[in-house]
């Protein structure tokens, strides 16, 4: 089978590898149908994150049982599935509080940018669509896998819903998904906050009622103008950094919510601001898992269309291009077929 793999910086090459197979009773493998380019796999590629060997990429998946090991009980070889990027065994104490992404069973899953996938704990990790899907449903079904997923537990997270207004730190794929889901929510106001005109109106198009261009500190002011002085009821943090981490908790009220998960990377928080500040943090690797039933529904009903976020499409031979599309930020989401 053809897979990506990540050699050393901006290195992303397609290969030939072995199939994935059977290796323990709960695995099954799929025949991936569609994988993506993260926003987080590009930690990575630009060298931020330090790895050893070449690194087979991908984590977001959807595709066709092929095979399944003898313990596999609910998923069946034939079925069109979604999954996330950790496996869980959606039967321990955390995963029924509903933090699958901490089950203590959680394996990572990886190599989703391949012709086929293995994946452990089939049965608490895989969920089947009523039937096989329309192609065009397949972009949207792929999204629930980590990047809607992600974006809707952070407005979860953030305690985004009827009544509140919303702010949304950072304008990659998972922000403006976390427009989408504040809305769907029944959040009455989604401040997104972007510079690029291109998110800005894919933003809109989600549901988002305000635009704030400015960054930072002139940022945080901004969504303090627009909501009476106080700041936001509940803050969506897509990003991951210092900057943004701050950007976040200062446009929250008192009492307000932020939820992040931008993959931190050297993000050091005041203690005393934080203290004075009287703002809930909740936030870290999402619990897809506990959200893919609602989000498959919502998707299969067409009440939801996030499949939008994928602006650039291409055959998994040419993913180097996908990414380097993502990290020029020529693109907000590279789709990849195998
Ligand atoms: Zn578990």
């Amino acid at each position: 089978m053809r897979a990506a793999v990540l050699y050393g910086s901006g290195d992303v090459r397609v290969e030939d590898r072995d199939r994935p197979t059977i290796s323990a009773p709960t695995d099954a493998v799929i025949r991936v149908s569609a994988a993506c380019v993260c926003g987080s796999d590009l930690w990575p590629y630009r060298g931020v994150d330090s790895f050893g060997e070449p690194t087979p990429m991908g984590h977001e998946y959807v595709g066709v049982v092929e095979e399944v090991g003898d313990e596999v009980r609910d998923v069946r070889p034939g079925q069109f599935v979604v999954g996330s990027f950790f496996a869980s065994d959606n039967t321990c104490e955390i995963c029924r509080a509903g933090y699958q992404s901490h089950c203590v069973h959680r394996a990572g899953v990886g190599g989703a940018q391949a012709g086929y996938l293995r994946v452990p704990l089939a049965d608490g990790t895989l969920v089947a669509t009523p039937d096989v899907p329309d192609p065009d449903l397949v972009p949207s079904l792929l999204t629930a896998s980590d990047v809607l997923g992600t974006g809707w537990f952070a407005a979860v997270a953030a305690q985004a819903g009827p009544g509140k207004t919303v702010a949304v730190v950072g304008d990659g794929a998972v922000g403006l998904l976390g427009v989408l889901a504040a809305r769907q929510l029944g959040a009455e106001r989604v401040i997104a906050m972007s510079r690029h005109e291109d998110r800005q109106k894919l933003a809109l198009e989600f549901g988002a009622t305000d635009l704030v261009t400015e960054r930072g500190d002139d940022g945080v002011a901004r969504v303090r103008d627009l909501t009476g002085g106080l700041g936001a009821h509940s803050v969506i943090e897509a990003v991951g950094t210092g900057e943004s981490m701050m950007q976040a908790i200062r446009s929250a009220r008192a009492g307000g919510h932020v939820g992040y998960v931008g993959v931190s990377h050297g993000v050091e928080l005041p203690g005393e601001e934080l203290f004075f500040s009287g703002v809930h943090l909740h936030g870290g690797p999402a619990p897809v898992r506990r959200f893919l039933p609602e989000l498959i529904d919502l998707i299969w009903n067409r009440t939801i269309d996030p499949g939008k976020v994928f602006d650039l499409e291409l055959p998994l031979d040419d993913a180097a291009e996908g990414y380097r599309a993502m990290d020029q930020r020529r693109a907000v989401k590279t789709l990849l077929r195998p």
